[in-house]
C-alpha cells in the first residue's frame, strides 16, 4: 500500500511540500497564478490527481508544467506518478486564479451557512470612481444595517461585467461578519427559480420556504432571468413580501432598471421600486486604470501608469474584460520570464483586439495626413508647437475622431500620449476653422478623400 494513500490531511502535508518546492523553481508570479489555487486531492497506486478549478488551468498546467510537477512529486515520494487533473467548481479550493491576494481570510466563521460567496467580492476589493461610487455607497449603508434603512429592496442595475454581482456578495459578507444579520441568502434568480420547482416537484416546500422566507438578508442576482411562470412570480412575490414585512433586507441585481424588466409582474416591478434604484456605470479611464493598478498590485507587481494606460484606453467595456487581459498579460510575462512591457501588453492587446477589417487606423490617418502636410510621421506625433505642425496635428486627431471608432483616449495615446481633452480640443478648433477658412475646408476634403482612397488600396 502507498503510504500516500490515505487521509486528506497526508494529501495536503505532500502537497504543501511539492509547492514550497515548485515556489522556488519558477516566477513568483507564475506560482501564484497556476499553483496556488490547486490542491492534491487523490493519490492512487500510479496516479496523482491535481484539483483545479477550470480547463483553462489544467490545459494550462499540463502545457508548461507536467514535468515540474512530476519532478517534484518524484523527489518527495520517490516515486513516479501519473499526474492527472481534476476540475472542480467547489469551494475553497478553486480560488479565482489571478486575484488570489485580494481574498479577505474569514476570520470569525458566520454560525449560519452562507450561500456560496466569493470571498474575494468585498466592499475592500471594490474599486470606487464616478461610475459606481453613488451604489457603493448606497450598498456599503444597506450593509451597515440591513432592513433598517429606507433602502430596501436595494436595486442595482447595470450592463455586464460592472460589478452587479460583486457588490450583492460583498453585502452579503459585511452583513455576516459586522452584523447580527447572520442569515444571509444568496441566489441567482435561476436557482430560486429551480429550488421552487423542486420543491414542487418533491410536493414538499417546507425546506424551500425556511430558506427564503427565514432570511435575514435575501440577495437575488440577475432578476432579468426570472421566468415568465406565474406561479414562480408569485411564490417570489410572497417572499418578498414576508421578508419586506419582517424588516428583512432585500437587494437585488438586474441588468436594466425595473421598468423596463419584461415579463415580470407589474405588482413585483412596483415593489422592485419601493426602495432605492441605482445603476452602474461603466467605468471612466481613470477608474479602469485604477482597477487594473490594484489588481496586478494584489500579485505583488507594480503596474506602470503607461501600461495601465495602454491596457486601459483599449479595453473600456467592462471590468471582467480588464480582468481577463490582465490575467493574461501576467501569464504571458511569467510564461516568457520578462517583466510586464508595453511591448508585450500591446502584442497582447493587438493579438485579442484586433483593429477592424478596413485600414482606416490611427496609423493610417497619421501617415497620410503627416504626407499630404509635408511632414513626417514623428513631427506630427511630437510635442513641437509649431503652427503648420500643430494645425496637420489637430486636423488629424480631427479625422481619426470621424473616420475610426477609437476613443478620445485611444486617439490621444496615440499621438504622444496626449489626453482627451486635448482631442476634444482639437476636433473643436479644426470645426471651427472649417467655417472660417473655406480654403482650410477645401483642404480638408481632399484629405478625407485621400484617406479613404488609400485604405481601400
Ligand atoms: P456583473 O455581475 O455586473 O456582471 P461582476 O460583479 O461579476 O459583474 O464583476 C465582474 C468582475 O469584475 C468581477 O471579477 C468583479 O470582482 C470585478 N469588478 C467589477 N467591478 C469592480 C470594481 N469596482 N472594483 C474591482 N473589481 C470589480
Ligand atoms: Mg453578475
Amino acid at each position: 500500500m502507498n503510504p500516500y494513500l490515505t487521509a486528506d490531511s497526508d494529501l495536503s502535508l505532500l502537497w504543501n511540500r511539492c509547492l514550497a518546492t515548485i515556489e522556488t523553481r519558477i516566477q513568483r508570479q507564475s506560482y501564484i497564478t497556476w499553483f496556488k489555487p490547486t490542491r492534491l486531492i487523490h493519490l492512487a497506486p500510479d496516479q496523482a490527481v491535481v484539483q483545479v478549478s477550470s480547463h483553462f488551468f489544467s490545459d494550462w498546467l499540463e502545457e508548461h508544467y507536467l514535468e515540474l510537477i512530476k519532478t517534484t512529486l518524484y523527489e518527495q515520494t520517490g516515486q513516479t506518478w501519473v499526474v492527472a487533473f481534476s476540475v472542480s467548481s467547489d469551494k475553497p479550493v478553486p480560488e479565482p486564479p489571478l486575484f488570489s491576494d485580494a481574498i479577505q481570510e474569514q476570520t470569525s466563521s458566520p454560525s449560519v451557512a452562507v450561500f456560496h460567496l466569493n470571498p474575494r467580492y468585498t466592499f475592500d476589493t471594490f474599486i470606487v470612481g464616478d461610475s459606481n461610487e453613488f451604489t457603493y455607497t448606497a450598498a456599503l449603508a444597506v450593509a451597515k444595517s440591513p432592513g433598517k434603512t429606507s433602502f430596501n429592496p436595494l436595486v442595482i442595475h447595470g450592463g455586464v461585467g460592472l460589478g452587479k454581482t460583486h457588490l450583492l456578495q460583498a453585502i452579503g459578507h459585511y452583513c455576516v461578519h459586522h452584523t447580527s444579520a447572520k442569515n444571509v441568502v444568496y441566489v441567482s434568480s435561476e436557482k430560486f427559480v429551480s429550488d421552487f420547482i423542486q420543491s414542487i416537484k418533491n410536493k414538499d416546500t417546507t425546506d424551500f420556504v425556511r430558506t427564503y422566507r427565514t432570511a435575514d438578508v435575501l440577495l437575488v442576482d440577475d432578476v432579468q432571468f426570472f421566468p415568465q411562470s406565474e406561479s414562480t412570480q408569485k411564490e417570489f412575490f410572497h417572499t418578498f413580501n414576508t421578508l419586506h414585512q419582517n424588516g428583512k433586507q432585500i437587494v437585488l441585481s438586474s441588468d436594466c432598471p425595473p421598468n423596463r424588466l419584461k415579463g415580470l409582474e407589474e405588482r413585483l416591478i412596483s415593489r422592485f421600486q419601493w426602495g432605492l434604484v441605482t445603476g452602474i456605470e461603466k467605468p471612466d479611464l481613470e477608474t479602469r486604470m485604477a482597477i487594473l493598478k490594484k489588481k496586478a498590485e494584489n500579485e505583488g507587481l507594480y503596474l506602470e501608469d503607461a501600461i495601465a494606460r495602454l491596457i486601459a484606453t483599449q479595453v473600456d467595456t467592462n471590468i471582467r474584460e480588464l480582468e481577463g487581459i490582465l490575467t493574461h498579460l501576467l501569464a504571458q510575462a511569467s510564461l516568457k520570464n520578462m517583466p510586464v512591457t508595453q511591448e508585450l501588453a500591446l502584442s497582447l492587446l493587438d493579438h485579442n483586439f484586433k483593429p477592424s477589417q478596413n485600414r482606416l487606423t490611427i496609423d493610417h490617418i497619421q501617415r497620410i495626413t503627416a504626407r499630404l502636410f509635408s511632414i513626417s510621421e514623428d513631427l506630427l506625433i511630437s510635442k513641437t508647437r509649431k503652427q503648420e505642425v500643430a494645425v496637420a496635428r489637430q486636423v488629424a486627431m480631427y479625422l481619426c475622431r470621424k473616420m475610426t471608432s477609437s476613443s478620445l483616449e485611444t486617439i490621444g495615446l496615440h499621438f504622444g500620449g496626449r489626453d482627451h481633452s486635448t482631442v476634444i480640443h482639437a476636433c473643436q478648433s479644426v470645426e471651427s476653422k472649417l467655417l472660417a477658412e473655406p480654403s482650410f475646408a477645401h483642404r480638408l476634403h481632399r484629405l478625407t478623400q485621400e484617406v479613404h482612397t488609400s485604405s481601400l488600396s
